[in-house]
C-alpha cells in the first residue's frame, strides 16, 4: 500500500552556528502491507519521526521516493502530544467533527457520525460535551484517533502516542488499535522507543539506528532472535 525506495532526509544545518550535517534518515526502503501493524522502533534521534513525517507528506525526502497506492488523504497521523492538535476552547464533539465539517459535510450529519466514532474508540458519550482539559491523557488519544478515523484512513501513523501514558492505559490503546485494524481493515505504523510494549501487538518490526534500518522482519524474529 506504500513503498519507500532509498528514502533519505539529510539536513546540512549550514545556517546553524557550528552546525554539522545530519543524516536524519538515510536510504530507507521497505513496504507497508495492507491490514498490518508495523512497528518502527529505535532510540530517540534515530530518525523515526522524520520518516513518519515524510510518509504522511509533512516533509519531503532529500532523495528517494515514496509511492502511495492510496491517495494521501487516506493517511492520517496521531501525535505524542494530543494538546497540540486540539483547540482547548472547543467541545470534544466539535474537535472530532472538525475534519468532517471542513470537508463540507452538514454539521448535523457530522455530529451524528461523531457518536458512532466515539463508540468505535470506546469513549464514553458524555465526554463529547466536555472540553479537552476535562479529559485524561488516554481519552485525548482516543479523541485524536476518532478524529483521524473521520477520514476513513487506510494507514494510521501513530508517533509515540502512548509514550506519555501509564502502561495500563498504553495497553488499552494498543488493544483499541488492534481492534481497529481488524474492524476497519487498515494498516498502522506504530512508532515507539519502548520496545517491550510491541511484542504482542505488531505483525512486523523495523529497528532504526542513526537514520538507517538496522533490522526488519516478523516481530518475534526481530525481537527475540537477534
Ligand atoms: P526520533 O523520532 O527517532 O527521535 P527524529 O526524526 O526526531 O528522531 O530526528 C532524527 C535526527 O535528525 C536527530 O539527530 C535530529 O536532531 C535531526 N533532526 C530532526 N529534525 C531536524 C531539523 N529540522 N533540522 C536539523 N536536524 C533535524
Ligand atoms: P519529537 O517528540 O519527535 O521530538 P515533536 O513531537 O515536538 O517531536 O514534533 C515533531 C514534528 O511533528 C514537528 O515538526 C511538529 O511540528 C509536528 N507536530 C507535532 N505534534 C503535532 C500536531 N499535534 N499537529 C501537527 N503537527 C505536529
Amino acid at each position: 500500500m506504500l513503498s519507500l525506495n532509498q528514502v533519505s532526509k539529510h539536513y546540512d544545518n549550514k545556517k546553524m552556528r557550528r552546525g554539522k550535517p545530519v543524516k536524519a534518515v538515510h536510504e530507507v526502503s521497505f513496504e507497508l502491507q495492507p491490514n498490518e501493524i508495523f512497528a518502527l522502533i529505535g532510540e530517540s534521534g534515530s530518525g523515526k519521526s522524520t520518516l513518519a513525517e515524510m510518509i504522511v507528506g509533512l516533509q519531503k525526502p532529500t532523495s528517494g521516493s515514496i509511492i502511495r497506492s492510496e491517495p494521501s488523504a487516506s493517511i492520517q497521523m496521531v501525535f505524542q502530544n494530543p494538546d497540540r492538535s486540539m483547540n482547548p476552547y472547543w467541545r470534544i464533539k466539535d474537535i472530532i467533527a472538525e475534519p468532517l465539517i471542513l470537508s463540507k459535510r452538514k454539521k448535523q450529519a457530522a455530529l451524528e457520525q461523531v457518536s458512532q466514532l466515539a463508540e468505535k474508540v470506546k469513549l464514553p458519550l458524555d465526554i463529547l460535551d466536555r472540553y479537552p482539559t476535562e479529559c485524561s491523557g488516554g481519552q485525548k488519544q482516543r479523541i485524536a484517533i476518532a478524529r483521524a478515523l473521520t477520514m476513513s484512513p487506510k494507514l494510521l501513523v501513530a508517533d509515540e502516542i502512548t509514550s506519555a501514558l501509564d502502561p495500563s492505559i498504553e495497553a488499552e490503546i494498543m488493544q483499541l488499535l488492534l481492534s481497529l485494524k481488524d474492524a476497519e481493515g487498515m494498516s498502522i505504523l506504530y512508532i515507539t522507543h519502548r520496545i517491550e510494549t510491541i511484542s504482542r501487538f505488531a505483525d512486523r518490526v523495523a529497528v532504526m539506528r542513526n537514520g538507517e534500518i538496522e533490522a526488519l522482519g516478523g516481530t518475534n524474529e526481530v525481537l527475540f532472535h537477534s
